[in-house]
């Protein structure tokens, strides 16, 4: 039974707590050795006192002193710099990557370079460079643990398959539908920030949020899952399935589906990737059937909600493209958040930069790939301010 020794980016986040509640549930396998945050200073500091860490970093720089106040017997970071510092300290085997958006790409090459496991929540950063993470974690014999519950499920269906890729017929992702999965077209013109922020049956950061009411999460959990897995985009399917249950489905080439299910808390996914390949009791709640009844199941409304055919365009080969869409999407909900952007403005912004793109194939480099970031970023606010 071996302790994980885990640095947390993004540890104030949902993500980032439900990963300490791991931590206090099952301490004889998961040590936290440090901790970063972008600017929440004082949760920051709290966290390291109750996990005793002493290596902390805070992205914002003109936090540190605060920090530095709060904790001063701690070793203080700031920055991108400081972020790839903790993800390469030697007393740490695995890097839990829960920043939200893509701030996390650099600090997970960084963990890659130095030979730590990595957790990965951020789905950004693997729509955005899948190809050159999982191409340089192989190399480095670093394993990519994904922790987003569809493809913890997915990857918990592939153990034990000894066919090879060949032996799978598709991937199955769950989707939970969001909050106006049974909407009329015309009724979601009008979907306020407070309504597109109650999810049925997830807790979840804001972005996260938004993404599952557009169906952009499962967009980019498509993309994420065909670099994840490798496996071609066609073989990558949604179904909505409301009661987020079934987490996510393999179907293999006899025709059998294996499905992996619990009730919908991350910290499932989570501890998996931290014990991975062990399995260890805990204080979760189990799932009841009989009170469960039924498993519901419907076809996605991809005439109303566009984000799932935008993936599907977007990963289709392994081009500039995934990362339009996702820097675009960022854009938009960002300017939703701030009463910018209608809800259905998110999905027509999104298409007008992937169509105003022309992407290429980054041929294994970051740097096309940064640039095709930057310009839609650039070229999504400009048609905002339009
Ligand atoms: P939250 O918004 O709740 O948390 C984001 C975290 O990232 C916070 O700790 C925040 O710090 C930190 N952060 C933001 N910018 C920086 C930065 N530049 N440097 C360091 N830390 C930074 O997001 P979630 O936890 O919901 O999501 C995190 C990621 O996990 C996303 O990519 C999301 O798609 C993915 N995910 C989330 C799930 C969920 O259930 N929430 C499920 C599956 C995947 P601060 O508090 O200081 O701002």
């Amino acid at each position: 039974m071996k302790k994980r020794r885990v640095v947390i980016l993004g540890s104030t986040g949902s993500i980032g707590t439900s990963a300490l509640k791991v931590a206090r549930d099952i301490p004889e396998r998961m040590e936290v050795v440090a901790l970063a945050a972008g600017t929440s200073t004082t949760a920051l500091a709290e966290q390291a006192k109750e996990f005793g860490v002493s290596q902390v970093c805070i992205y914002d720089e003109t936090r540190a002193d605060a920090l530095a106040s709060a904790l001063p017997d701690a070793r203080i970071y700031t920055g991108e710099a400081g972020l790839c510092t903790l993800a390469q300290l030697p007393e740490a085997d695995m890097v839990l990557i829960s920043i939200v958006g893509t701030a996390g790409l650099k600090p997970a090459l960084a963990a890659i370079e130095a030979g730590k496991d990595l957790a990965i929540a951020s789905k950004e950063i693997l729509v955005m460079a899948g190809q050159i993470v999982m191409e340089k974690a192989r190399k480095a014999g670093v394993k990519v643990l994904p922790v987003d519950s569809e493809h913890n499920a997915i990857f918990q269906c592939l153990n034990g398959n000894h066919g090879g890729p060949e032996a799978v017929s598709r991937l199955i992702l769950t989707a939970s539908g969001g909050p106006f999965r049974t909407w009329a077209a015309e009724d979601l013109e009008t979907v306020t920030l407070e309504q597109a922020l109650k999810h049925p049956t997830w807790s979840m950061g804001r972005k996260i949020t938004i993404d599952s009411a557009t169906l952009f999460n499962k967009g980019l959990e498509m993309i994420e899952a065909r670099w994840l897995f490798d496996v071609p985009m066609d073989k990558v399917d949604v179904i909505v399935h409301p009661q987020s249950i079934v987490h996510s489905m393999v179907e293999y080439r006899d025709g059998t589906v294996l499905a992996q299910m619990s009730s919908s808390d991350m910290c499932f996914p989570i501890q998996y990737a931290v014990t991975w390949p062990e399995r260890v009791p805990n204080s979760l709640k189990q799932l009841n059937f009989a009170e469960i009844g039924q498993l519901l199941f419907e076809a996605p409304r991809t005439d109303v909600f566009p984000a799932l055919n935008l993936a599907r365009r977007a990963g289709a080969d392994n081009s500039t493209m995934a990362a339009v869409y996702n820097a675009a999407n960022e854009v938009a909900v960002d300017a939703f958040i701030q009463g910018k952007l209608s809800f259905t403005g998110i999905w027509k912004l999104v298409e007008k930069v992937m169509d105003a793109h022309e992407a290429v194939d980054p041929k294994g480099e970051l740097e096309p790939i940064l640039e095709a970031d930057a310009w839609a970023r650039k070229h999504a606010t400009l048609l905002l301010e339009k």
